[in-house]
C-alpha cells in the first residue's frame, strides 16, 4: 500500500542513518587526518608558500597518476581551470558551447569569460547530466555542418564544444556523448569538478575529454582550500595550459618576457601541499562516501514518495553529494521537507537554479528542458561528508 510522502518519517530515516548527536550535520565537510600539518608546516618553515615550490609539481604528478591521464596542471580554482580548457580548444567570441542547464554556475560562467554563448541542454534521468540521445535529436534539428564545422541554424553561430558535467559525481554516458561529438565535430570538455574518484566503464572521469577541469574547493572530494586542475593526455596542450595559467612568461633566469596575455591562475605551493596530503587519503574518502550512500540506499528503499539516487549501471560514482529525488506528485513539498531537516540540524539543500533562469543567461539559447525542470523541482541533496561513512563499517 502506498501511504504517500511522510515528512517526519523521512527526517527520522535521515537521523537513523546519520546517528544524529547535537551538532549540526553539514552537506560536505573536509577532513584533515593525514599529513596536512606536516606538509603545510614544511611550506612555512622553508618559505615556499607561493607561486613556486616542490608541492605543485608533486601534486600534479599524483593527480595525473590517480586519474590515469598523462598531464595534470594545477590551477587556482576549478572555474579558472575550466576557463583555460575552453580557451585551449579555441573557444572565442561568437562561438556557442553546449552545456547542461542543470549545473553549478561556474560551468556557464567559464563559457562567458571566453566571450562565447552558453547553449543549454536537457538532463538524463539516468545520470542527472546531459542526455546524449536528446542532444543528438536536437542537433539533427538545429545544427548543420559546413566545411567540417558545426553551426546553429537559428543563430548562424559556430557550435564548437560540449561540456559534460558529472552531476554530484555521477558520470554522464560518455561513449554515447562522444559519438554525438564525433558526428557533429564538437570538442568534448569534461567539467569533472564533482567527479574525482568517479569512473565511467573503469576509466576515470576527466580522461575522456580533450581537456577536463577538476575542483578542490572546500566542499569537494578533496580540498586544497581553493584549487583546481586541468587534465589532458595531449602534451602540447598541457604545456600551453601551464603557460597560460602562469602569466605566459617565457622561461629565463632573470628576464620578464611574456609572449601573450596570460593569467595568474597558478595554485600556490601551500595549497598544493594540502592537496598532496589529501590525495594520499582519497581511497578512504571514496570508500567511506560509498558506504554512506549504500546505507542511505538501504534506509530509503521502502520509503514512499522519495527515491535515493543510485549511480548509473555503467559507472562507479564517488557519490560526492547524495541525492534524494521526490516523486513527481510531491515536488511541492520540497521546501517543507528541507525546512524540517534544518530544524533538526541536518543541513539539506535543493538543486541549483537552472542556468537558463539566471538573469545573465536568460537570453541564451536552450532546447526543451523538461527533464532538467523536473529534476530541479525534485532534487534534495543530503549530508555526504566522507566522515559520515566511517562508522558504517
Ligand atoms: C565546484 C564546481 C566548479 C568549480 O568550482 P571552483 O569553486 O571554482 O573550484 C565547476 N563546476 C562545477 C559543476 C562545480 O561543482
Amino acid at each position: 500500500m502506498n501511504r504517500g510522502l511522510d515528512i517526519s518519517q523521512i527526517v527520522s530515516v535521515l537521523k537513523s542513518v546519520l546517528g544524529k548527536g547535537n551538532a549540526s550535520i553539514h552537506l560536505h565537510e573536509p577532513k584533515f587526518a593525514g599529513k596536512e600539518w606536516i606538509y603545510v608546516k614544511d611550506c612555512l618553515d622553508t618559505g615556499w608558500v607561493s607561486s613556486a615550490g616542490k608541492y605543485v609539481e608533486e601534486f600534479e604528478e599524483k593527480l595525473a597518476h590517480y586519474t590515469g591521464v598523462k598531464h595534470a596542471v594545477a590551477a587556482v580554482n576549478g572555474t579558472a581551470a575550466l576557463h583555460i580548457c575552453l580557451m585551449l580548444v579555441g573557444i572565442k567570441q561568437g562561438d556557442e558551447v553546449l552545456l547542461p542547464a542543470l549545473t553549478f554556475v561556474a560551468t556557464a560562467n567559464a563559457v562567458y569569460y571566453c566571450g562565447a554563448t552558453p547553449h543549454f541542454i536537457d538532463s538524463d534521468f539516468q545520470s542527472l547530466g546531459i542526455n546524449p540521445d536528446k542532444l543528438h535529436d536536437y542537433l539533427e534539428e538545429i545544427a548543420f555542418i559546413r566545411n567540417g564545422f558545426c553551426y546553429n541554424r537559428l543563430t548562424l553561430r559556430p557550435i564548437k564544444a560540449v561540456i559534460a558535467m558529472h552531476t554530484f559525481g555521477h558520470p554522464v554516458d560518455l561513449d554515447q556523448l562522444l559519438a554525438v561529438c564525433q558526428k557533429y565535430n564538437l570538442e568534448l570538455i569534461e567539467d569533472a569538478a564533482e567527479s574525482l574518484g568517479s569512473y565511467y566503464k573503469k576509466k576515470h572521469t576527466g580522461s575522456y575529454g580533450r581537456l577536463s577541469a577538476l575542483s578542490f574547493n572546500g566542499n569537494k572530494i578533496i580540498t586544497t582550500g581553493g584549487g583546481g586542475a586541468i587534465l589532458t593526455n595531449d602534451s602540447s596542450l598541457a604545456k600551453l595550459a601551464k603557460h597560460l595559467t602562469t602569466t605566459a612568461k617565457l622561461t629565463h633566469p632573470w628576464a620578464f618576457v611574456h609572449d601573450q596575455v596570460g593569467y595568474n591562475y597558478r595554485l600556490p605551493n601551500i595549497n598544493a601541499a594540502l592537496g598532496c596530503a589529501q590525495l594520499e587519503q582519497i581511497e578512504n574518502f571514496i570508500k567511506n562516501k560509498r558506504a554512506l550512500a549504500e546505507k542511505y540506499q538501504r534506509a530509503f528503499a521502502k520509503i514512499d514518495g522519495i527515491t535515493f539516487f543510485e549511480e548509473p549501471g555503467y559507472a562507479q560514482s564517488n557519490y560526492w553529494l547524495n541525492v534524494l529525488l521526490l516523486d513527481k506528485d510531491y515536488s511541492e513539498l520540497r521546501d517543507t521537507l528541507i525546512a524540517s531537516t534544518h530544524e533538526q540540524g541536518i543541513l539539506t539543500r535543493p538543486s541549483w537554479t537552472l542556468m537558463n533562469k539566471l538573469p545573465m543567461f536568460q537570453s541564451c539559447p536552450h532546447m526543451d528542458l523538461s527533464a532538467a525542470e523536473s529534476l530541479e523541482q525534485r532534487i534534495i541533496n543530503i549530508p555526504s561528508s566522507a566522515v559520515l561513512g566511517e562508522d558504517v563499517w
